[in-house]
Parts: C-alpha cells; sequence; structure tokens
C-alpha cells in the first residue's frame, strides 16, 4: 500500500488492530512489545517504507501500512514484535553537537511524544528504556538484550538515532527526552480521547 496521512486515533485503531500478532511475536522472544524510535537521516519531507510510522517536518503522521504486525527492516535483529517510528530528518548529522541542515524540528518531538504514548496504551507498555527505545540505545543493546554486537554511539557507531534530541544536547539524552514527553502525555490524560 502506498503511505498515508493518519490522525492519532487511527495509530491508536492500526496498533490495538496488530495487538495480539505483536504480542505473541515479542513474547516468542520473551520479552514485551518494542516501540523503536528513529531517525531518517534523510530530509524532513522524505518518507521511507522501511518504518511502520513517519513523522515530517511539521509532525504530521504517516503510515507506510495498515498492519502494525507488518515485518519491516527498521532495527536490526528487532524487528519481530516491535513497531518502528521515524521522525523525517538529521540528513547529513555528523555529531550529537552537529544534526545537520535537518536537525529533528519541536513539532516533530511534539508528535513523536503523542505517538508513543497512544502506542503505549492501545499495546498496555510501560514507557521505559525496556518499551520504548531509540535506534542508538537499540543498537548498543541498553535493555540488556544481546541480539547482535553493539553498533551504537558506544561502539563502532555506525547507527545513532536520536542519541541526542536536540543539537548539543548531553551524549545519550535522547531517549530520556522521548520517554519523559510521552509520559508526561499519559500522566496529564491529554490523550485519553484517543
Ligand atoms: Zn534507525
Amino acid at each position: 500500500m502506498s503511505i498515508r496521512q493518519v490522525s492519532l486515533q487511527e495509530v491508536k485503531q492500526l496498533a490495538r488492530q496488530a495487538y495480539y500478532p505483536l504480542w505473541s511475536a515479542a513474547q516468542s522472544l520473551g520479552r514485551d512489545v518494542k516501540i523503536y524510535c528513529h531517525w531518517t537521516a534523510g530530509r524532513h519531507y522524505q518518507i521511507f517504507s522501511d518504518y511502520h510510522i513517519s513523522i515530517t517536518g511539521d509532525g504530521s503522521v504517516y503510515v507506510s501500512t495498515d498492519n502494525f504486525s507488518d515485518l519491516k527492516s527498521a532495527t536490526f535483529r528487532r524487528n519481530s514484535g516491535s513497531i518502528s517510528i521515524a521522525l523525517c530528518c538529521a540528513l547529513d548529522a555528523v555529531g550529537r553537537n552537529n544534526l545537520g541542515p535537518y536537525p529533528p524540528t519541536e513539532q516533530q518531538h511534539n508528535a513523536l511524544a503523542q505517538v508513543v504514548c497512544v502506542l503505549a496504551d492501545a499495546l498496555n507498555l510501560t514507557i521505559d528504556i525496556n518499551r520504548v527505545m531509540t535506534h542508538a540505545e537499540a543498537a548498543d543493546n541498553k535493555d540488556g538484550l544481546s541480539p547482535h554486537e553493539p553498533y551504537g554511539p558506544d561502539s563502532t557507531c555506525e547507527r545513532w538515532d536520536l542519541w541526542v534530541a536536540r543539537e548539543g544536547d548531553p551524549a545519550w539524552s535522547g531517549g530520556d527526552f522521548i520517554r519523559g514527553n510521552a509520559n508526561y502525555y499519559r500522566g496529564q490524560g491529554l490523550l485519553k480521547e484517543y
């Protein structure tokens, strides 16, 4: 199917529809469902179908499939029982002090927090590092699992998506920033209507 824009209600509905296949795939690996947060290393309005959900520079949300249990090749050796979300950004990012000409926008961070909150609600997930991870954290196995050799910022630095959320932020602060914002929405009940 083609890529299409969706509302938060639709995100929740699609996550509910995929609840059992996602959970059974995750539990066959002895873990809970995971939500992985990426950046595309592209431009703000360039959408790729490697991720279930993409968020463009203005905070609009798109899906590349109506089946969130579809296997995507987003997060090396971690794709079963997971949903991948990508911020469309970070082309030519060179380090945590220089995220290039297309850094993550505030609208993208706000939408990401909302999408993570809605997915976590739909899938009954605690919003913590064991269930909601950046690709940087997943790459270095920060959840204590070892599905692969580390390849993140602490090792080969092959992938470092959202190591920081904003240019110049402290190393490894990206995941806590995203989870903190998502937990803020959850705690405030701001997305209850979804
Ligand atoms: Zn990634």
